[in-house]
């Protein structure tokens, strides 16, 4: 089995771009007295986060990713859990809710946005969906304002965090976790490798769990391909 990294196909005609971020966020926290880490992760976001239900106040305390004190970003993490996903990473940084934004230009039926977020037009989604293919059952529109006739109709897929990048991968440079707030600076080698053991073998489209690319089976390439659905490309990406 093939495995894929899936990318943006920025080649004719796909000129299509968005400006946009999730409707949520955890906020940063204070720098650790240890390690100094404190900066949030970017392109981890879970789309289909439904917060709406939480009061107000705490709302636009997830709209600001300024850093808190600890105790408060997790106070603010415990409140977002029930709502997210069992598997969810989650951290400073990471993204809630729909997308929203501007976006112009043309797409295509699929949309790999930063490299990290999967959009699929829902005819497209359907067709996957129709096809087999695994790996798209949540989705949720976004609430990006597209110029021009004719916007295309994006869902966010929320792809499942699974699998591992091989050991092989690991830069030499990586740090162990921190023993005061167990934050690790994990490095990776270019090209990637997947840890073949690691790899979920009931998903064909899934992100790892540590490292951000969207990963895809050799499944989910061959439909792609044969439903003529274009506005991504495939590199591929050995398992070890
Ligand atoms: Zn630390």
């Amino acid at each position: 089995m093939k495995f894929y990294i899936v990318e943006e196909d920025a080649s004719p005609p796909y000129t299509g771009d968005i400006n946009g971020s999730h409707m949520q966020r955890l906020p940063g926290k204070e720098l650790c007295p240890t390690c100094g880490a404190g900066g949030g992760i970017g392109g981890l976001n879970y789309p289909c986060v439904e917060l709406s239900s939480l009061p107000a106040p705490e709302l636009k305390k997830l709209s600001n990713s300024w850093p808190v004190p600890r105790p408060e970003f997790e106070r603010l993490r415990e409140l977002v859990r029930p709502f997210a996903p069992s598997w969810a990473r989650l951290e400073s940084g990471v993204g809630l809710g729909p997308l929203t934004g501007k976006g112009s230009g043309h797409f295509g039926q699929l949309f790999a946005y930063l490299r990290s977020d999967l959009l699929v037009q829902v005819q497209a989604l359907a067709q996957l969906r129709d096809a087999g293919v695994r790996g798209l059952e949540q989705s949720c529109s976004i609430l990006v304002r597209f110029r021009g006739k004719n916007p295309p109709e994006f869902h966010e897929v929320q792809l499942e965090l699974r699998g591992l990048p091989h050991p092989d991968s690991v830069s030499p440079k990586s740090k162990p976790p921190c023993p005061t707030c167990g934050s690790a600076d994990i490095r990776y080698l270019s090209p990637l490798i997947l840890d073949a053991a690691s790899i979920p073998p009931d998903l064909d489209v899934f992100r790892l769990h540590q490292h951000l690319d969207i990963i895809a089976s050799e499944r989910f390439k061959e439909t792609v391909t044969r439903l003529e659905l274009g506005g991504v490309k495939f590199r591929e990406v050995e398992a070890r």
